[in-house]
């Protein structure tokens, strides 16, 4: 309760019901202090950053720094000059497509993404694969829901210039096991890049430990502000890599005849970046840190315990997928029921899920759905959500199942 007072919108009603909040992997809440944090920025701090000489400029650019020290420490990067600020993960992952892959894939390489990828790692894959004539090659999943790795090694050779996982399945929930994945990926030249949206904020994340060559993130699904996104890469990775976009603040001399390029991170970050959302996001890290991720990672795996021992007993009711590692996300299909209606209905009693094919139409395809509806935890949600949950199936049920 103490947790759910820090954010001020689960105090709101919808159509009537008090709201409770169960699409977290789309996006979660905002803590008061992440709120607050933006609007201080705009009240008392707000200047363009690296370019005044003027003190409040100086001021700004110095907290947009602090935010990337205190990134680096919660991913426990090498350096701060390993992490670059994006508007979000997608774009994070768009950035190592453009620029590593552009001069690194050419025709006749490999590139290998797992079959239960977001399309934000298939699509900037696939776009660029077309580009250089690189073939694009899905890794094969288990009917658990599970990366399959034999498929995985059998798959990797030396073609394979890089291999694209997700941390965390946004539909299934499954937490790949990608350091394993990594070392194995190790037998060849190619690089790793770790989609881990659903990961950072849910459980510990230490790029190092996990030797990921790249890994991307979004500020928003980890109570963090929208249009802020994180990208980890190796720092002689990143040295070698050419700009994504061109700009002010990304340069060292622009003239007609040649332009040469500041280092990394400022190489990648062109234009005026979102600092109040930068700024915000810092506060968001400090309270993660003050709760504690393996307190959050224990919490959201109790939640999702108790939700799978509810819809286990209930008829017609199927969870989809069935990992052996499971983050707090939980997607479930009713039998003749479409799971817009479920989603609809659940919205008339105030609660707030996903239901659809999550951006993930490959996944859907070797699942044989096309949609699933899904329940996704995060800090502030209790066993009484559940029990609200439970409640509003109960009336799905006795309008389909009358
Ligand atoms: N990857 C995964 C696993 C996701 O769940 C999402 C969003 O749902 C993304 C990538 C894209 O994140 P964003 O839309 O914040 O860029």
């Amino acid at each position: 309760e103490i947790i759910k007072s820090d954010f001020p919108i689960l105090d709101i009603c919808i159509r009537g019901k008090p709201l409770v909040y169960l699409d977290n992997a789309a996006t979660t809440q905002k803590p008061k202090r992440v709120i607050e944090a933006t609007t201080n920025y705009y009240e008392t701090q707000n200047a363009n950053i690296r370019r005044g000489l003027h003190e409040l400029s100086e001021f700004s650019s110095s907290l947009y720094d602090e935010t990337r020290k205190k990134t680096q420490k919660f991913i426990n990067a090498q350096s701060s000059n390993e992490i670059i600020f994006t508007k979000g993960c997608t774009e994070a992952i768009n950035l190592v497509a453009n620029s590593y892959g552009r001069i690194n894939f050419k025709h006749g390489d490999e590139v290998l993404v797992s079959e239960m990828e977001h399309h934000s790692n298939i699509v900037p894959w696939q776009m660029i694969c077309e580009q250089t004539g690189t073939k694009l090659t899905p890794i094969h999943i288990t009917d658990d829901g599970e990366i399959d790795i034999e498929d995985f090694k059998n798959k990797l050779s030396e073609k394979t210039r890089l291999v694209a996982l997700t941390h965390i399945s946004n539909a299934l929930g499954t937490i790949n096991p990608v350091h394993e994945l990594i070392e194995l990926t190790r037998k060849t030249d190619a690089v790793v890049l770790i989609d881990g949206a659903q990961a950072v904020g849910h459980i510990p994340v230490d790029v190092q430990e996990l030797d990921a060559d790249f890994y991307a993130f979004s500020a928003h699904k980890m109570y963090g502000p929208t249009g802020v996104g994180v990208l980890y890469g190796k720092k002689h990775l990143l040295e070698q890599m050419p700009p994504y976009q061109g700009g002010g603040d990304m340069i060292e001399t622009v003239s007609f005849e040649k332009t040469t390029y500041a280092p990394s991170p400022r190489r990648f970050e062109g234009g005026t970046p979102n600092i109040a959302g930068v700024i915000a996001f810092a506060s968001a890290i400090d309270y993660l840190e003050r709760i504690g991720i393996e307190n959050i990672h224990a919490h959201e795996t109790a939640l999702t315990q108790k939700l799978h021992e509810i819809l286990s007993e209930e008829k017609f009711t199927r969870i989809i997928g069935n990992p052996k590692l499971k983050s707090g996300i939980v997607s479930f299909v009713m039998e003749g029921v479409h799971p817009h209606d479920i989603g609809t209905i659940l919205d008339t009693e105030g609660i707030a899920i996903r239901a659809g094919h999550h951006c993930c139409m490959p996944l859907m395809k070797r699942l044989n759905l096309s949609s699933t509806a899904r329940v996704s935890f995060a800090i502030y949600n209790n066993e009484n959500d559940i029990t609200v949950f439970a409640n509003a199936i109960h009336k799905v049920k006795e309008i389909f199942y009358p």
